[in-house]
């Protein structure tokens, strides 16, 4: 097949024939046929199983609980949904989402194997086994074949599970986000994220603001949260947005890194920090304000950026956590714990007790 336009000319004659196809049984439950959405030059394809109530609804792929699943893990491996081309084995969606049959699978292989040869991707990503089994046939089983090189036409093949599951099962998700982002990083070639580095003589100095949290739950541990990509523990924290006070930017930060809504206690410490950034070519003087803080509702659920959040003990504390100044918060929060205690004890005195400590910074 030759240029982009041509090929982009195949992609678009295989969605018009998926729309009118009555290859295969399908076809008579289905309100739209969703042949798949993404770029011409995408480098990443991912393959699903079949349409589900929504997306044969709108005509398009991975719309519903699923599909914002898998916009957080790709988010989280730092790929864009809309570089990305994603289709489904089947093009129509089965009664009842049972999954597809093998005669449907085979009906419907035709479409895909074009919309791969159109696309030419750097890999292939299939969700969950019957993506598996649709591309490559019986064969090697997704336990198997997750982590291993597989290939179809000279593409590398990788299996992953599907998002579907993962709503079910957390520890999938993790293993989900952790695989889409060595698709990310290997074979794309793209560094995990941008890193700071130390500062640079003679660059523009910008100050920063930030506040976060040492979030210690009933139990007296805290809470850690990993960076993906570094494996990387650390507190939450997170910059001041324009009109808020530290406090604010404190307990918005840890909702929004943790999933939590905490109640804060009082400052801890400031740490303050310089490091360049090369985006912006400027040296960031950065102060950080850390509080003490306790849960008050929400559960643990880290953003995107994040693959695990773990209360721990002080001990593990300091053996996880990868910055001295991180160590040192935690340091003063459980040295802090014992009159967090009486706080708590005291009815209708813990806000006295938590605007006092503010202004006290
Ligand atoms: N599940 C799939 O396998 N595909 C979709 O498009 C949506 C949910
Ligand atoms: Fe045609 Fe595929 Fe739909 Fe079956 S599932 S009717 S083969 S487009």
């Amino acid at each position: 097949m030759g240029g982009a336009r041509e090929r982009a000319m195949v992609l678009e004659e295989t969605a018009a024939k998926v729309r009118e196809c009555t290859l295969c049984r399908l076809h008579r439950g289905r309100t739209r046929a969703v042949p798949g959405e993404g770029p011409i030059d995408a480098d990443v394809f991912l393959i699903g199983e079949a349409p589900g109530r929504e997306e044969d609804a709108i005509g398009r792929p991975f719309v519903g609980s699923a599909g914002k699943v898998l916009n957080k893990a790709l988010a989280a491996a730092h790929l864009s949904r809309k570089d990305v081309f994603i289709t489904n084995v089947v093009k129509c969606r089965p009664p009842a989402n049972r999954a597809p049959k093998t005669d449907e699978i085979e009906a419907c292989r035709p479409y895909l194997r074009s919309q791969i040869e159109a696309v030419r991707p750097k890999v292939l990503v299939t969700l969950g086994s019957t993506a598996l089994r649709g591309l490559l046939g019986p064969g090697p089983r997704l336990s198997e074949a997750r982590g291993n090189d597989l290939a179809f036409d000279g593409i590398p093949v990788r299996s992953m599970y599907h998002p579907a599951a993962v709503l079910y099962n957390r520890r999938l998700e993790v293993a989900l986000r952790t695989d889409l982002r060595e698709v990310a990083r290997r074979v794309l070639g793209k560094p995990a994220r941008i890193r700071s580095t130390s500062p640079r003589v003679g660059k523009p100095v910008r100050p920063g603001r930030s506040a976060g949290a040492a979030v210690m739950n009933p139990e007296g541990r805290v809470l850690l949260l990993r960076k993906a990509g570094e494996a990387i523990w650390c507190l939450p924290k997170g910059t001041l947005e324009p009109g808020e006070t530290i406090e604010e930017t404190a307990v918005r930060e840890v909702r929004e890194e943790t999933g939590l809504r905490v109640k804060l206690h009082r400052p801890l410490t400031e740490v303050r920090y310089a490091f360049y950034w090369p985006p912006d070519g400027v040296n960031v003087d950065k102060t950080v304000a850390y509080f003490l803080a306790t849960p008050i509702g929400g559960r643990v659920k880290p953003e995107p950026g994040f693959d695990e959040g773990r209360w721990v003990s002080r001990r593990q504390a300091m053996e996880l956590l990868h910055w001295p100044n991180d160590r040192e918060v935690v340091a003063r929060a459980f040295d802090a714990m014992p009159s967090l205690r009486i706080i708590g004890r005291k009815r209708g005195s813990s806000r006295g007790a938590t605007r006092s400590g503010h202004r006290s910074l």
